[in-house]
C-alpha cells in the first residue's frame, strides 16, 4: 500500500483524527493554510475528483454531510470553504480523493 492517505486510515501513519465512520475519515492537515484546516476523505481509495463515477459517488454526498456536521461541532459559524484539487494545474499532490475544509479567516476569491 503506497498511498499516504490509505496508510493514515489504516493507522500506519499518525494523524490528528477528528471523525471516523465506516466510509469516511477526517483529520487535520499537517500544513494548515488557515486557522482551521482539515481534510475529509473516503476510506475507499479513489484517486481524485476525476475518478468519481456514478458507481462510487455516494460517498461524496456523505462527505459533505460529515463536513456540515463537523463545521457545526467546531463552531465554524462565520463560514468555511471546501476545496478538492484535481491534477497538476489544480494543485493535487496526494492521489487519494480529499476535501479540504478551510476556515477561521476571510478567504480570497478567486484563489491564486
Ligand atoms: P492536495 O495538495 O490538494 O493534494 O492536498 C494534500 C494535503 O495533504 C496538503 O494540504 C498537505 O499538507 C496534506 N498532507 C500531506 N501529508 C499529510 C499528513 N501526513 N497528515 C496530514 N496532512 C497531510
Ligand atoms: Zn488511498
Amino acid at each position: 500500500m503506497d498511498c499516504l492517505f490509505c496508510r493514515i486510515i489504516a493507522g500506519e501513519i499518525p494523524s490528528k483524527k477528528i471523525y471516523e465512520d465506516e466510509d469516511v475519515y477526517a483529520f487535520y492537515d499537517i500544513d494548515p493554510k488557515a486557522p482551521t484546516h482539515f481534510l475529509v476523505i473516503p476510506k475507499k481509495h479513489i484517486t481524485g475528483p476525476d475518478a468519481i463515477t456514478e458507481e462510487n459517488c455516494a460517498v461524496v454526498g456523505k462527505i459533505y454531510a460529515v463536513i456540515a456536521k463537523l463545521a457545526k461541532e467546531l463552531g465554524l459559524d462565520h463560514g468555511y470553504r471546501v476545496v478538492s484539487n484535481c491534477g497538476e494545474d489544480g494543485g493535487q499532490t496526494v492521489g487519494h480523493l480529499h476535501f479540504h475544509v478551510l476556515a477561521g479567516r476571510l478567504l480570497s476569491w478567486p484563489p491564486g
